[in-house]
């Protein structure tokens, strides 16, 4: 009978045994009987027993012997026991080592009423105790649930925080990145006291290049430009960020002028290089694109967006002058194009 509790009753007599039986009969429970304190105990090892009614009295081992094994032995630490015993003053002496929640005594000859309502007051302390441990186990399992959905949230919530950093044409870093990059690196190079180089770059007549051949291999044009624009030549601290539509930017850490150009031409070649075939171009034949570039030592009084607005002047230049070319300046400050350069 899965659910229904069980009780053990011990007694060398067996007409003790038989009696007890009979006055449980009514209790909702299942009831084994054991004729010695071993019995009992290997009975205690088979068995989950809601309580244990111990005969004191029995040959060999005694109920209080048989007791303090049962304490030793980490299954039946906890099991509730019922001395059944003559009254002796010795008796109660020694119950008082008993933990008080766990024990009780019943004298000879047993009252069944006092029976019946000590061992329906173990059992319901049972039941209690067995609900409590199933609440509690689905309480484990669901606080198990909570923390496997907090970190598929935090997985979801790092790929979002990704996803609104890249740009999903090319997988550079977007301008929400690039400006964030630009703002720490700034602040880096103030403490440090080191050059910020900053390139912009334009692919050049792409308008005509979508015309052409179509916006999708304008898209896929633009997948091979992003590829390009990581240089063998940058660092680890260098970011290729797409500034919108056919237009990227480079942040180069610790670069001055003369180096950012450096990187700059070594990019314009590799752009040539890919040999992407473009009729309508005015630059010979192939995707080229036209690079501005600019560098500073960061200070307290100059403006990091700054950077951008120079470099954007250096890049217009570059067009004017023919394009497919790098043409680098230096820093200048200028308020109202910090103001133009926002998205
Ligand atoms: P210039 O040499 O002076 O830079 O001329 P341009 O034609 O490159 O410049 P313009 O600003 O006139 O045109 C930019 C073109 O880039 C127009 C637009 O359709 C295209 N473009 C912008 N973003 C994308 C994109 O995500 N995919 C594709 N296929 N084309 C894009
Ligand atoms: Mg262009
Ligand atoms: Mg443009």
């Amino acid at each position: 009978m899965p659910g229904t509790p069980k009780i053990l009753i011990v007694d060398d007599q067996p007409a003790n045994l038989l009696v007890m039986k009979g006055l449980l009969e009514e209790v909702n429970a299942e009831l084994v009987t054991a004729a010695s304190g071993h019995e009992a105990l290997a009975l205690m090892l088979k068995h989950e027993f809601a309580l244990v009614l111990l005969d004191v009295q029995m040959p060999d081992m005694d109920g209080f012997e048989t007791a303090a094994l049962m304490r030793g032995i980490k299954q039946t630490r906890h099991l509730p026991i019922i001395f059944v015993t003559a009254i002796s003053k010795d008796d109660e002496h020694i119950f008082r080592g008993y933990d008080a929640g766990a024990i009780d005594y019943l004298f000879k000859p047993v009252n069944p009423v006092i029976l019946r309502s000590k061992v329906e007051i173990f059992l319901k302390i049972n039941r209690q105790q067995r609900l409590l441990e199933k609440k509690t186990a689905e309480l484990d399992q669901k606080v198990e649930e909570l923390l496997i959905l907090k970190s598929q949230m935090e997985e979801v919530n790092q790929q979002l925080e990704e996803l609104s950093r890249t740009d999903s044409l090319t997988g550079l870093a977007n301008r929400r990145q690039f400006k964030e990059v630009l703002a720490s690196e700034w602040r880096r190079a103030l403490r440090n006291n080191h050059s910020l180089a900053l390139i912009m770059a334009d692919i050049d007549a792409f308008k005509s290049f979508n015309d052409t051949y179509g916006h999708l291999v304008g898209d896929e044009c633009l997948q091979k430009i992003a590829l390009a624009l990581h240089s063998p030549l940058m660092r680890a601290s260098d970011l290729a960020a797409r500034f919108g539509g056919e237009e990227f930017v480079i942040l180069l850490p610790g670069t001055d002028l003369e180096g950012g150009a450096f990187i700059a031409e070594a990019i314009r070649r590799d752009v040539e290089n890919l040999a992407i075939t473009h009729a309508g171009s005015d630059t010979g034949g192939l995707v080229t694109m036209s690079f501005g570039v600019t560098a500073v030592k960061p200070s307290v009084e100059l403006v990091d967006l700054n950077l951008v607005c120079t470099a954007d002047k250096a890049l217009y230049i570059a067009k004017k002058e023919g394009k497919n070319r790098c043409v680098a300046v230096p820093f200048e400050e200028d308020r109202d194009c910090v103001a133009s350069s926002e998205p």
